[in-house]
């Protein structure tokens, strides 16, 4: 299988991400855990990519691209991945397309976790106390929700228009909304 899973900041996307790749035994790909684990050994691709996450805005797409084209082209990645926060710019679409055509394989479901904006915000802020994410300050926070809306969110028509796309209320317990992801998965035929 390969999978998206799209969602604003907050969303629970990792959560999901991390359930549904062990479900399917592939590899979960967050290019904002690569990111992190970058920032926090000091490589330059993190001392680069920092002060971007810092100031809730996005990578430049060429870093973001080679960095996702690397990984996937690792051995784990080649039954299939699931990419959680990726792509998340009309260029990063075409980027993701041409790598997969490569493989001679095709995309086969994109997953959408739906919630409440404000909701959202509010377990934003609750992390941010919890974890103690550097780039989770209020205004930091809001700036992520506003470059999703205006950079992300028109993704989601592609991949509807496309037929790919399935969207799930990602609203209530996790386990809930793991339930209604798989449920929908459950029609989608392996490529
Ligand atoms: P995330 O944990 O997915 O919310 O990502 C944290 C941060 O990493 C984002 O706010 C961006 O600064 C950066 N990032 C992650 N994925 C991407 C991407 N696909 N394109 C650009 N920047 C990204």
């Amino acid at each position: 299988m390969r999978l998206l899973i799209m969602g604003p900041p907050g969303a629970g996307k990792g959560t999901q991400a991390k359930f549904i790749a062990d479900h399917f035994s592939i590899p979960a790909i967050s290019t904002g855990d690569i990111f992190r684990a970058n920032v926090s050994q000091g490589t330059p691709l993190g001392v680069e990519a920092q002060r971007y996450m810092d100031a809730g805005e996005y990578v430049p797409d060429e870093v973001t691209n080679r960095m996702v084209r690397d990984r996937i082209d690792e051995p784990d990645a080649e039954p299939g991945f699931l990419l959680d926060g990726y792509p998340r710019t009309l260029a990063q679409v075409e980027e993701l397309d041409g790598m997969i055509r490569y493989t001679g394989h095709r995309l086969d479901a994109v997953v959408v976790l739906t919630v409440d904006q404000e909701a959202i915000v509010q377990r934003l802020l609750q992390r941010a106390e919890t974890e103690g994410r550097a780039d989770d300050t209020e205004d930091v926070i809001r700036r992520r929700q506003e470059v999703y809306a205006d950079q992300t969110a028109p993704l989601i028509d592609v991949y509807r228009e496309r037929g790919l796309l399935i969207e799930v209320d990602g609203l209530g317990e996790v386990f809930e909304v793991t339930q209604r992801i798989f449920t929908a998965l459950d029609v989608v035929p392996e490529s």
